[in-house]
């Protein structure tokens, strides 16, 4: 390991072909070897040593609200960016929504770069969205290295955000194929939708039975035949009706490019124990029984759903009212994904090798940085999260780093404690304190 300027030593270093002791090389902010964990120390390079502490890749969260510029009362990068390297995640990707303005022309593209360039303490890449009238706008926003686009089948809950009818729907699709691009879409059907029970008020089972599941699944149909239509690459954004897994795996038996992501929200929280008015817990599609839960979990084990993202998509306070009909829909999540899913899983005797594949090696996958970002392997950046994974802590709303202290897992005990995390070899926060930000903007490789 001659050249190595940093040294980082561990019992526990999940690589892609498993959890060893090892030492990693690093130089320039790029992994260049694993070694084995008493390989001795070049001159010169500093050793950090973090003894039985989990070593993993830093996190990819590819499905982040940063509503920046326009709705920094909701978040920012600023603040985001520190939630998110307090929580293991070492990059994101924007969702193009929420912020005004939306990321759907390549001038609104520089406008956001420009907002969140200096602020990012992780990397930041951008999604593009597809609207109604924007169809000319997506080759460009590809060219200029947006990640893929997003596209809603059902009224996204902000003005400047229209959805996609079925002819729209097939418009873009088209348009998006003809250069490999990737649609990523949040399926709910609205006729659906518009015919089931509006109660409105305060109760829960109110609240799911007017976001029901075949909404999705009619919706993820749609998008499926589609897809095959225009041999396009689509991916199903958070998941939450297992009864859309069926689907899925025929038509991905089928030949179609599908890929699914859901959320830590989905896995570890149930309808059942949602107390009416807590519109914290409100999101759409929304959080489902238990049963629907253990096949959601299935589903990861055996493939079906490819990845786990935040869907962090947090607002004031004062939205957040007592009305699930009205209230904001969003989960404000992001710095504790980790530990939340660290600690269902292994409550399912899952291990951190199977979080590391679903939160940052598919992740990165499926943006295409897996040749950077991702794995503990030579010639990938220097991202690391340090765990503490017997650890545990309780939830307090107060001590989370998100612009707005609202989340659903407050008072939850959780297992799994961020010592540090690094970016490119620097530690970025260790214990709660953070340097100045040297994230980078991504582009599409
Ligand atoms: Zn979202």
């Amino acid at each position: 390991m001659s050249g190595a300027e940093l040294v980082l030593r561990s019992t526990r270093v999940i690589t892609p072909e498993g959890t060893r002791a090892a030492s990693i090389a690093v130089t320039g902010g790029t992994i260049t070897a694993v070694l084995p964990y008493d390989a001795p120390v070049p001159d010169g390079a500093r050793l950090e040593d973090v003894g039985d502490h989990v070593v993993l890749p830093g996190l990819v969260d590819t499905h982040v609200h940063v509503n920046d510029p326009g709705r920094t009362e909701w978040e920012g990068f600023w603040t985001a960016t520190r939630a998110a390297a307090a929580g293991g995640i070492t990059t994101l990707v924007d969702m193009p929504l929420n912020s005004i303005p939306p990321t759907t022309t390549v001038d609104n593209l520089r406008t956001k770069r420009a907002v969140a360039a200096d602020k990012a303490h992780i990397d930041v890449g951008f999604w593009g969205g597809a609207l109604p009238d924007n169809v000319k706008d997506l080759r460009p926003l590809h060219e200029a290295g947006v990640f893929g686009f997003k596209a809603f089948l059902s009224p996204s809950g902000v003005d400047e955000f229209p959805h996609l009818d079925q002819e729209q729907l097939a418009r873009s699709l088209a348009e998006i194929a003809a250069f490999d691009g990737l649609l990523i879409v949040h399926a709910e059907d609205p006729h659906h939708l518009a015919a089931a029970p509006q109660q409105g008020g305060p109760k829960y089972t109110h609240f799911l039975a007017s976001r029901p599941r075949d909404a999705e699944d009619t919706a993820i149909a749609t998008l499926l035949a589609q897809a095959k239509r225009f041999n396009a690459r689509v991916h199903v954004l958070h998941l939450s009706s297992s009864d859309a897994l069926p689907l899925i795996a025929e038509a991905r038996a089928d030949g179609v490019q599908v890929t699914v992501e859901t959320c830590p929200h989905y896995l570890t929280l149930t309808a059942e124990e949602v107390p009416d008015g807590a519109s914290e817990f409100k999101c759409c599609p929304p959080i489902r029984e238990a049963a629907n839960q253990d096949l959601l979990w299935q589903a990861l084990a055996d493939g079906t759903i490819d990845c786990v993202v935040t869907d962090h998509s947090p607002s004031t306070a004062d939205l957040k009212t007592d009305d699930f009909a009205t209230a904001w829909g969003g989960i404000a999540g992001l710095q504790l994904s980790l530990p939340a899913m660290w600690t269902a899983a292994r409550g399912r005797g899952l291990g951190l090798e199977d979080i590391v594949r679903w939160m940052s090696a598919r992740t990165a996958a499926l943006v295409g940085l897996d040749a950077r970002k991702g794995a503990i392997a030579p010639g990938h950046d220097a991202d690391f999260a340090v765990l503490a994974p017997d650890e545990t802590f309780t939830v307090d709303p107060a001590a989370l780093q998100h612009r707005n202290r609202v989340t659903a897992y407050a008072g939850k005990t959780l297992y799994g404690v961020v010592k540090s995390t690094w970016l490119r070899g620097e530690r970025i926060v260790a214990d709660g304190a953070f340097t100045d930000p040297k994230g980078q903007l991504l582009d599409r490789a």
